[in-house]
């Protein structure tokens, strides 16, 4: 979407949760996206969501729904089911069968879920060293990790 819509829709976010994320930042995270869906995740976030949706849930509210435009859809992926994302079986020492960690399917939907988590996170990071700016240098700080909302991964 251009800024103009960028805009457009970040004052739609943050006025309906005034306490949340600032239009200014929704503005920035926003322009990247498909203009259709983001507004689609946006109603339906509004729909469901219980208070102020963090930039990662918005991500990932956009990134499981189908886009509209058949031209950008990746094809459909039987490994995955279209979710980006697999896990295998692993064998354990003592011989048991379990999951393994999650990852990103190889496909588009992987791709496109790994960059919506890979830009929640680092949005993460970067909020994180605003609020918590010696967090790297201080051994007594609390740990904090950026890459819990996205621990799927
Ligand atoms: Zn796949």
């Amino acid at each position: 979407m251009n800024r103009t819509e960028a805009s457009d829709l970040a004052t739609r976010i943050s006025q309906t949760w005034p306490r949340g994320i600032g239009a200014n930042v929704w503005e920035d995270e926003l322009v990247d996206l498909e203009v259709g869906r983001a507004g689609t995740a946006f109603v339906k976030l509004r729909r469901t969501a219980r208070s102020a949706p963090s930039i990662a849930e918005f991500f990932e509210m956009y990134s499981s729904l189908h886009t509209e435009d058949r031209s950008t859809r990746p094809d459909d992926c039987p490994r995955c089911d279209n979710q980006g994302t697999v896990a295998t079986m692993i064998r354990t020492d003592s011989g048991a069968e379990v999951w393994g960690p999650v990852s990103a399917c190889s496909c588009e939907w992987g791709r496109r879920k790994a960059d919506a988590l890979a830009k929640a996170a680092a949005w993460n990071v970067r909020e994180l060293d605003r609020i918590f700016p010696a967090r790297h240098d201080t051994p007594s700080a609390p740990p904090v990790s950026a890459a819990e909302p996205i621990s799927m991964f």
